[in-house]
C-alpha cells in the first residue's frame, strides 16, 4: 500500500497537525486530510472551521452520533461517583450493566472487556475450554472455523487466521488451531468439520464490515446454525460492528432469524466515549470460565458499564433500530440509483452499504479524497470498494444529501 502524501490542498493549521502526527506518531494509519476538532451528532468540524457529514461514524462505534447527550450524561454522573475500581472488588455498575445487556441479548451471561479485538480473544478461548471441558476434544487439538475475508482485530491470534496479506505478513509464528473456509459457502463448513473432527466452534461475522459489508447468502447463516446444532460446535457472532442498531435490527444476526451461541460486541456498546466490548453466552458455555483464568484490568469499569448500560438502555426500546431500517430504506433507494453511473453494485443494510465503484474510474481512496472538499468523510475498504455508515442520528435529508455528494465525486 502506498503511502504517498495527498495533493489536496489544506490551510496551514491543518498541514502543521497532519506534520505533528506523522512526525511523532507511528504510521499503522493513512488518513484523510483533514484535522477534525469537533463532533456533534452526524457532523463534525475541523480545525480549519469546516464542517463533514461523518459517513465513517467511528467504524459504527459512533452508532448514536458524537456527543449524544443522553450518553454524555450517563458518562459525566459516573465521571463524578467512581471510574475505576477493578474486578478484585464488586461496583455498582457493572451487575445492572450484565443485566441490561444479558436481556438485550437473550443470554445469561455477560463477560465485559475493553476493545473489540478483546472481546473475540475471549470468544476464542471460552470455545477452546468449552471443546475440551464440555465437548471433549483432546487437549490441545480444538479448531476453530474462520472465514474467508474475515476481519476480527489485530492481536496476534486474530491476525494469525487473517487472509489480508497488510494485516497479516511479518508477524508469524502464527497461533495453529484455525482453519479457513469460503465466507458464505456452508458445504465448505460442513466438510471442515466433518474432515477435522475438531471443531469447537464457527467464528463468523454476519455481514462482513471490512470486507466491504459482503452480505452472505440468506440460507448461510441459518445453515450453519442448523449445522452447529447437528455437530456440537458453537456457532460465534461477531457482531462488533454489524450489532447494536446499525442494519436496521438489533443484531445483523435478527435479519434472518438466527441466534448465535456467543455474540461478541464491542464498537457502538461504549457509545463512541469509551472502549466497551463484551460476550454474551449461556451458562453452559460461559461457566467454562473461572476466576482467575481470564480477566482485564479495566473490563467492567465503572465508567465503561454505566456508559454501556445506557447504549443498552436506548437500544432496549428499539427506537434506533426502527430509525437505521427507514433510513436504511431511504439509502438503498438513492443508492440504486447510482448503479450503471460509475457504480458497478452495491449491498445495503439498515444506514450501513459497502458501494463498488467502478474501478476504471477510480479507486476507493482516490473516491474518499474527493468527497472530501463536498463535505463527506468516508472510508474506503478494499480496492474500488468503500464503507457508508453514519450515524443513526443522520437526518432523511442527511442520507439524501450524502448520496448527492457521492454522485458528483463519481459522475463530477
Ligand atoms: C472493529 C472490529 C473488531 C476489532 O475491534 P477493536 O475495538 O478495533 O479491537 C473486531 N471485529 C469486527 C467485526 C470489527 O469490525
Amino acid at each position: 500500500m502506498s503511502h504517498d502524501h495527498t495533493t489536496l490542498p489544506v490551510s496551514r493549521a491543518t498541514a502543521d497537525q497532519i506534520e505533528l502526527a506523522e512526525e511523532y506518531g507511528a504510521s499503522n494509519y493513512h488518513p484523510l486530510p483533514v484535522v477534525l476538532a469537533t463532533g456533534e451528532g452526524a457532523w463534525v468540524t475541523d480545525v480549519d472551521g469546516h464542517r463533514y457529514l461523518d459517513a465513517l461514524a467511528g467504524y459504527s462505534a459512533l452508532n448514536f452520533g458524537h456527543g449524544n447527550p443522553e450518553l454524555l450524561e450517563a458518562a459525566r454522573t459516573q465521571l463524578e461517583r467512581i471510574t475505576l475500581t477493578s474486578r478484585a472488588f464488586y461496583n455498582d455498575q457493572l451487575g445492572p450493566f450484565c443485566e441490561a445487556l444479558a436481556q438485550l441479548t437473550g443470554k445469561d451471561k455477560v463477560l465485559p472487556m475493553n476493545t473489540g479485538a478483546e472481546a473475540v480473544e475471549t470468544a476464542l478461548k471460552v470455545a477452546r475450554r468449552w471443546g475440551y471441558q464440555v465437548k471433549g476434544v483432546p487437549e490441545n487439538r480444538a479448531t476453530i472455523l474462520v472465514m474467508d475475508g474475515n476481519f476480527h482485530g489485530r492481536t496476534t491470534t486474530i491476525v494469525s487466521f487473517s487472509t489480508d496479506e497488510d494485516a497479516r505478513s511479518g508477524f508469524g509464528p502464527y497461533t495453529p488451531g484455525f482453519q479457513v473456509v469460503p465466507y458464505g459457502d456452508l458445504a465448505a463448513c460442513r466438510d471442515a468439520i466433518d474432515a477435522l473432527g475438531t471443531v469447537v466452534a464457527v467464528l463468523v461475522e454476519p455481514i462482513q464490515g471490512e470486507g466491504g459489508v459482503v452480505v452472505p447468502p440468506a440460507d448461510f447463516l441459518p445453515g450453519l446454525r442448523a449445522l452447529c446444532d447437528e455437530r456440537q460446535v458453537l456457532l460465534m457472532a461477531d457482531e462488533i460492528q454489524s450489532g447494536l442498531g446499525r442494519t436496521g435490527r438489533t443484531f445483523a444476526c435478527d435479519l434472518v432469524g438466527v441466534v448465535p451461541d456467543v455474540y461478541i460486541l464491542g464498537k457502538a456498546l461504549g457509545g463512541g466515549i469509551v472502549p466497551v466490548s463484551a460476550i454474551a453466552a449461556d451458562r453452559d458455555v460461559m461457566d467454562v470460565i473461572t476466576p482467575g483464568s481470564h480477566g482485564s484490568t479495566f473490563g467492567g469499569n465503572p465508567l465503561a458499564a454505566a456508559v454501556g448500560h445506557q447504549v443498552v438502555r436506548m437500544l432496549s426500546t428499539g427506537v434506533w433500530q426502527e430509525r437505521a431500517a427507514r433510513l436504511g430504506a431511504v439509502l438503498d433507494a438513492e443508492l440504486a440509483t447510482l448503479v450503471g453511473h460509475g457504480v458497478l453494485a452495491y449491498r445495503c443494510r439498515g444506514l450501513w452499504a459497502g458501494v463498488d465503484v467502478d474501478p476504471a474510474l477510480m479507486s476507493g481512496r482516490e473516491l474518499c479524497e474527493r468527497l472530501v472538499p463536498l463535505g463527506v468523510l468516508m472510508k474506503d475498504t478494499h480496492g474500488s470498494t468503500v464503507r457508508i455508515a453514519p450515524p443513526l442520528t443522520v437526518t432523511e435529508d442527511d442520507v439524501r444529501w450524502l448520496v448527492a455528494q457521492l454522485r458528483t465525486a463519481i459522475t463530477g
